[in-house]
């Protein structure tokens, strides 16, 4: 009994339950209560489990639930036979080190903000199911990200509550002697230390830096509360600790890489500290940059200028300056290496000019986000065209196992033993497609749509009973009343991403007459689900909350819009499960890639979309639907119009016509075409599985 019991606490400790829904259920089935009050976080669950239920509860069916499990997640761990074992051996025995100031992983590890952290967690996840020897380097953030909710106003308020190590699957880093494993950065003229945690997802390992520690001022000590918290000092402070402390801790592990990888540039300091290393065994300079080169690539996610990390000559001459003392390098050395004007190295410091100066590859995340960075970029290598910048692209994905949850998991596993065989290549996934009839794609679509509403129906009312007690008003009674309208007879749309302005969160409503006649047809009505967080310094992103929070209380969409605060890893799932249309708005072309769409896809889900980020590669017109043609305007207004046009239009001849036409038996055949077609275009191809792969061939192996 003791043996299982073990079992299940260790399974409790790897982040691969999160990707398996067994795994996931034995700790669900322990107490649905405490799983949903623990944030389904199963270490903070079986600290409220005593030994003595336990035991009684592995008594039966229960136990050998257990023992099926943990014998899967053995094999798992244990698998010699992995993609990577037969394709890339030298990533088996060199680990990749993936640095990130970000991970998304599960909603109970609140270490991300948005996309870039989510993207991090599943490639992290595909390394992991591929078989590479994959180590991820971030911060361990004491306040994460922030919890939001709404005031009566609907302007989004911010908090923090602290998330525990002891309840976290997380365990301290220690060294040969058993002590602690602290490692020390410098910081202006401070040394500022670091202890490390380990957190397992898989065979993956991922670091986590902590400046939470009593050897430290408390000014340092908050480096590690929150993510993308605080003004630029603390963004330089939180990057050096990430960069270089992130390298002095795998040096201290004794880990020699085969690659660093540089998640966007926040990283990037990491290059000097391999500099410095280099220059401190006696090697020039020249040679010395030559060999950080060889071994760092660079993914830039940013395709606006004014979006890259930049730090001001001051900032970069004050923070460094003991560093400089000891790491064989002047001032002026370092800020070249960062200098955006090849003329001037007195201007501001930019971490994707440093990361590109000093990395042997570099990429964007979309086939029109390479371009749009060759272009960006190119002032960098003057004697090279637009097309020769050495900038590449590789396309985000989804790790496919951890988005599809619940009716979908189970859905697909009467059709194929393993969900990744429709990762593998259209033909795979079309064979799968071939078993399932259209009845059953759309009992999947009417499970799936149900299961979200009766979601929705319980958060909302928790939702508005704290909006009202947060305000003085008595809009509680009338809000209630009208929350549980959603049907699933009714064609649905989901929005939900950051709130950054260019992603125009609130453009479907710039006609509300327009809207007002889509939203109430008589015979073929519309709902629709919003959520997402605007950066807490971003009021326009906030602003554009509060407007659609308002237009859902007016008369007309009360009921039929509406908004879920806190959007997270968890709401995520619940959304891209639920709804029939995903909808992406952004200004062309500002979404680097975009993953959200993604995620639908194996759910029944169409895209909606702006011909932005990955949607351009994908989209065939058979296997979701396009909001314009790609078209770009000088003037904001101008695009917001057309694009607003476009996008009613096609709602009202298109999207709304075909979900609505039925056959006899009151299936929408044509729909489920273009269902069918989607699953087997998108989900080979817009996979981590497949990014991961070609991450590995492309840029890890540098097989010359
Ligand atoms: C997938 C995901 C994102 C990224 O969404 P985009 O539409 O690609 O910007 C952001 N936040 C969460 C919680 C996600 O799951």
């Amino acid at each position: 009994m003791q043996k299982k019991i073990s079992a299940l606490k260790e399974l409790s400790r790897n982040l691969w339950w999160s990707w398996d829904t067994e795994a996931k259920e034995i700790f669900e089935d322990l107490s649905p209560l405490l799983w949903q009050r623990n944030n389904h976080n199963p270490v903070g669950l079986l600290q409220h489990i005593s030994d003595a239920e336990l035991v009684a509860r592995c008594q039966c069916e229960y136990g050998e639930k257990i023992d099926s499990v943990y014998d899967r997640f053995t094999a798992y761990l244990n698998n010699k036979g992995t993609w990577a074992a037969k394709n890339a051996p030298e990533l088996v025995k060199n680990p990749v080190a993936y640095f990130s100031a970000e991970f998304g992983i599960h909603e109970s590890v609140r270490i991300y903000s948005g996309g870039l952290g989510v993207l991090a967690g599943d490639h992290l996840k595909s390394a992991s199911d591929l078989g590479i020897n994959f180590i991820g380097i971030t911060l361990f953030y004491k306040e994460g990200y922030f919890r939001q909710y709404l005031n009566h106003d609907g302007w989004q308020m911010e908090d923090y509550p602290l998330q525990h190590s002891e309840s976290l699957p997380i365990e301290k880093v220690t060294g040969a002697d058993g002590k602690d494993l602290i490692i020390s950065v410098n910081i202006a003229q401070s040394e500022v230390f670091a202890q490390a945690w380990r957190l397992r997802v898989g065979r993956a390992t991922l670091y986590l830096l902590d400046t939470n520690i009593p050897a430290n001022e408390a000014h340092y000590r908050d480096i590690c509360c929150r993510v993308y918290g605080g003004d630029q000092n603390m963004r330089i402070n939180q990057e050096i600790l990430l960069g270089i402390g992130g390298v002095k801790l795998l040096d201290k592990l004794g880990v020699k890489p085969a690659v660093y990888h540089m998640n966007e540039g926040h990283s990037a300091f990491l290059t000097l500290e391999l500099l410095a290393m280099e220059l401190a065994k006696g090697t020039q300079q020249n040679e010395a940059a030559e060999k950080v080169r060889s071994r760092c690539v660079f993914t830039t996610h940013t395709p606006v200028p004014a979006g890259h990390d930049r730090f001001t000559r001051e900032m970069m001459h004050y923070t460094f300056d003991k560093y400089l003392s000891t790491s064989g390098m002047n001032f002026d050395d370092l800020m070249r290496f960062g200098s955006d004007d090849t003329n001037n190295i007195y201007g501001l410091f930019t971490m994707t000019v440093l990361a590109l100066n000093l990395s042997r590859s570099a990429n964007g995340v979309s086939k029109l986000h390479g371009e749009v960075s060759r272009a960006m970029w190119q002032h960098l290598y003057p004697e090279k065209t637009v097309d020769e910048v050495p900038i590449g692209h590789i396309t985000n994905g989804i790790h496919a196992t951890s988005w599809t949850c619940g009716y979908t998991d189970s859905f697909w596993r009467k059709y194929t033993n393993n969900i990744d065989d429709m990762s593998l290549s259209r033909e795979a996934a079309e064979a799968v497609l071939a078993k399932v009839t259209d009845a059953e794609l759309w009992s999947l679509r009417y499970s799936s749509k149900r299961s979200f509403i009766d979601f929705i129906d319980r958060y909302l009312a928790n939702q508005l009973f704290h909006q009202h007690i947060n305000s003085y008003y008595n809009d509680y009674e009338t809000l209630r009343s009208t929350k549980n309208t959603f049907s699933p007879d009714v064609l649905t749309i989901g929005f939900a991403r950051r709130f950054a302005t260019y992603k125009r969160a609130p453009l479907i409503f710039r006609d509300l007459d327009r809207l007002d006649r889509i939203i109430n047809h008589a015979t073929r009505p519309l709902q629709i689900v919003f959520a997402g967080k605007a950066h807490p310094h971003d009021d326009a992103g906030k602003d554009y909350i509060r407007q659609i929070v308002q237009h859902s209380r007016r008369p007309q969409f009360s009921g039929k819009v509406i908004f879920l605060e806190n959007y997270n890893l968890g709401i995520a799932k619940r959304m891209v499960s639920g709804v029939d249309i995903w909808l992406n708005t952004p200004v062309r072309p500002m979404e680097a890639s975009g993953t959200s769409g993604e995620k639908t896809v194996l759910h029944g889900g169409l895209n909606f979309s702006v011909l932005d980020g990955w949607w351009p590669e994908a989209y065939n017109g058979e296997n979701g639907f396009s909001i314009g043609n790609g078209e770009c305007f000088d003037h904001h207004d101008e695009q917001d119009s057309f694009d607003a046009e476009k996008m009613y239009t096609t709602l009202e001849t298109m999207i709304i016509p075909s979900f609505y036409e039925r056959n006899d038996l009151d299936i929408p055949v044509k729909w489920i075409k273009k269902i069918r077609n989607a699953i087997a275009t998108i989900a080979p191809e817009y996979n981590t599985h497949r990014m991961v792969k070609e991450y590995a061939t492309k840029y890890y192996l540098n097989r010359k």
